[in-house]
C-alpha cells in the first residue's frame, strides 16, 4: 500500500470529523435505511472489493470485461432465487433476463420506462397508466412523473391489504402496468401477486412486483408464504434490491423481466452523434462498478446457506421484536407483515390515557439512543385514512441488541403514554395564513416558511422531537408540503451553509 503524504491524511483526518456527525452506521441502533449483518469481516471484503474495482468504468462492458462476468454472477444468483430459471427450454422467448442497476429506484423507473415502451409499440396511444396499491413504494410516482403516466391508487384497507378485485376492475386498454410489491415498505404488506398477476395477463397487462426490499430475504423467510415471484406466470419483471438485504454498500440493486424482447426495450442506444456509440442498459453513463463487485463478493461469501442463516435471524428479531411491541399497551403492529420490517400505530382499543402515539414514542426512543423511523398517515382516494407510524426494519445485526431495544421500545412508550399525538392543523395556526391559491412560492418564500416552523435555512440540526413537524408535513395540502421539502434539501447544500468544513481557508 502506498503511504499517504500528511497533507493527504489531514484530508481524511477532516472526512472522519464529518462522519462524526452521522446517525451510528454500525451497532443496529438505525432501523432503516442500513441493512447490517453485523460481520465486520463482510465489511472488510466489500470495501476490497470495491478498492480492486475503483478505476474500472462500468460504462463499457466490452473494455472492462470483469463488469459483465461480475454481472452475470449476480443475475444467474437472483434469477434463480427468484424462480426465475424455467422457461428456458420453452420455444417461447420466455427467459429470464436482467441488468445491475444502481438502485431500487432506478430499478423500478426502468420498470416502468420499459412497460411503457413496450405498451406503445404495441400501439398504445396518449397517456398510459399504472395501477397500483396505495402502498406502493414512491419510487413509481417517481417513475410515473418521470416518464409521463398517470398514476392510479388503489386504497388499501387498515391493514395495509388491497383488494385484488377492485384493483383488477381498473384494468383497461391505458394501463401499461401494474405493480405489487413482495412486501410494500409502508406496513410489509405482501401483495396478492398471484391473483393480481394472473388477471393482468389474461388482459394483456404487463405486471412488476417490486420485491426492493424483500427480494434478498423472502426467499429464506420460511413458512408457507403465496407465491410472489416469476413462479407466478402473468409476473413480467422483478426487482430486487442488493443494498438492502442483499448486505451490499449502496448503490446496486438487481432488475429482471421475463422476456429478452420485452426487456430489450429498458435499453438505449444511439449512434447519431460526431462520438462513441452509446448503448446503455441502465440510466447512467460512465458508472461505478464498486458496489456491484462488493455485491458480488458478498454474494459469493454468503451463498445460499449464508444469506438462509441471515434471514433466520431477522426473522427471529422480527418475530420477538412484534411479540414485544404487542405486549406494550397502548401501541400495536399494523396488519400481518411479512419480511423483517414492521409499522406501529397507536393501539386504539385501549382508554385515550392509556394510548401511546407512535410519533412521541418514536421521538422517546430517539432520546434513548435508537432511530426508528416515521411515516405520516396518508388520506386516500376513497376518503379514508391510513394512520401514521412508525417504522422499523429489522436486519440481522438487530440480534446482537435486542434486549437493550426492546427495553429502550418499553422504556418510551412509557414516557408518552397518555400524551396525544402532535396536532399539526393547530401547529399550522402559528403559521401566517397560507393562501390555496398564492401560486408555487418563491425560494425565498418556501425558506421563511420553514423558518417559522423551526427549520432556518442552516438548519442543518433537526429539532429534538420530530414528531410536530411530521405532523406539520401530514396536515400540509400535497404540493405545499413537497414544496418546503425540496426547499429543504436545496438548502442543505447551497456553499453559505458550508462553512463548517473550512474549504475557504485553502
Ligand atoms: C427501498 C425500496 C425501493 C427503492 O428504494 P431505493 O432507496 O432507491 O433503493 C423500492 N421499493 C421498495 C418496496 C423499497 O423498499
Amino acid at each position: 500500500m502506498t503511504e499517504l503524504t500528511p497533507q493527504s491524511e489531514k484530508v481524511l483526518a477532516r472526512l472522519r470529523i464529518l462522519r462524526e456527525m452521522d446517525a451510528p452506521t454500525s451497532g443496529g441502533r438505525v432501523l432503516s435505511y442500513l441493512y447490517d449483518t453485523g460481520m465486520a469481516e463482510l465489511d472488510e471484503l466489500a470495501a476490497q472489493a470495491i478498492r480492486i474495482m475503483q478505476p474500472v468504468n462500468g460504462l463499457d462492458p466490452t473494455t472492462f470485461p470483469s463488469v459483465a462476468a461480475m454481472e452475470r454472477d449476480v443475475i444467474a444468483f437472483t434469477r434463480r432465487m427468484l424462480n426465475g430459471d424455467a422457461g428456458q427450454e420453452s420455444g417461447a422467448d420466455n427467459e429470464v433476463v436482467g441488468t445491475v442497476t444502481s438502485g431500487g429506484t432506478e430499478s423500478c423507473l426502468l420498470a416502468v420506462k420499459t412497460a411503457r415502451d413496450v405498451w406503445r409499440a404495441a400501439g398504445g396511444e396518449g397517456t398510459p397508466r399504472l395501477v397500483a396499491p396505495a402502498t406502493v413504494h414512491a419510487a413509481f410516482h417517481k417513475a410515473a412523473q418521470y416518464f409521463g403516466l398517470e398514476l392510479d391508487l388503489v386504497p388499501v384497507d387498515a391493514a395495509g391489504r388491497v383488494d385484488p378485485a377492485a384493483l383488477i376492475d381498473r384494468f383497461g386498454e391505458d394501463v401499461a402496468l401494474v405493480v405489487v410489491s413482495a412486501p410494500a415498505y409502508p406496513h410489509a404488506t405482501l401483495d396478492p401477486v398471484e391473483t393480481i398477476a394472473t388477471a393482468a395477463a389474461h388482459a394483456g397487462i404487463a405486471c412488476h412486483v417490486d420485491a426492493c426490499i424483500g427480494g434478498w430475504v423472502l426467499p429464506w423467510w420460511g413458512g408457507a408464504l403465496p407465491a410472489w415471484d416469476f413462479r407466478v406466470l402473468g409476473v413480467t419483471s422483478m426487482s430486487a434490491d442488493l443494498h438492502k438485504f442483499g448486505y451490499a454498500p449502496k448503490g446496486v440493486s438487481v432488475l429482471l423481466h421475463r422476456g429478452r424482447d420485452r426487456q430489450r426495450h429498458q435499453y438505449f442506444a444511439t449512434k447519431r452523434w460526431p462520438g462513441y456509440p452509446v448503448v446503455n442498459p441502465t440510466m447512467l453513463g460512465s458508472k461505478s462498478a464498486g458496489a456491484l463487485a462488493a455485491a458480488w463478493a458478498i454474494m459469493l461469501r454468503l451463498g445460499n446457506d449464508g444469506f438462509a442463516d441471515l434471514a433466520a435471524s431477522c426473522r427471529r428479531s422480527t418475530d420477538a421484536l412484534a411479540s414485544a411491541i404487542h405486549a406494550i399497551e397502548g401501541l400495536r403492529v399494523v396488519g400481518e407483515p411479512t419480511g423483517p420490517l414492521l409499522a406501529v400505530a397507536t393501539d386504539e382499543s385501549v382508554p385515550a390515557d392509556r394510548r401511546v402515539d407512535p410519533h412521541n414514542w418514536a421521538d422517546g426512543v430517539r432520546q434513548l439512543g435508537w432511530l426508528l423511523q416515521q411515516q405520516p398517515g396518508l388520506l386516500q382516494s376513497d376518503g379514508t385514512r391510513l394512520p401514521h407510524t412508525t417504522h422499523l426494519t429489522i436486519t440481522p445485526v438487530t440480534e446482537s441488541v435486542r434486549e437493550r431495544l426492546i427495553a429502550a421500545l418499553q422504556q418510551a412508550a412509557d414516557g408518552v403514554r397518555g400524551i396525544e399525538a402532535a396536532n399539526g392543523n393547530r401547529l399550522l395556526v402559528a403559521l401566517p395564513p397560507l393562501a390555496d391559491d398564492a401560486g408555487p412560492l418563491t425560494s425565498v418564500q418556501a425558506a421563511a416558511l420553514l423558518a417559522q416552523l423551526g427549520l432556518g435555512a442552516d438548519g442543518i440540526t433537526l429539532p429534538e422531537k420530530m414528531a410536530p413537524l411530521v405532523a406539520v408535513i401530514e396536515a400540509l395540502p400535497a404540493p405545499l408540503a413537497e414544496r418546503l421539502l425540496i426547499e429543504l434539501l436545496g438548502r442543505l447544500v447551497e456553499p453559505a451553509g458550508f462553512s463548517a468544513t473550512e474549504t475557504s481557508q485553502h
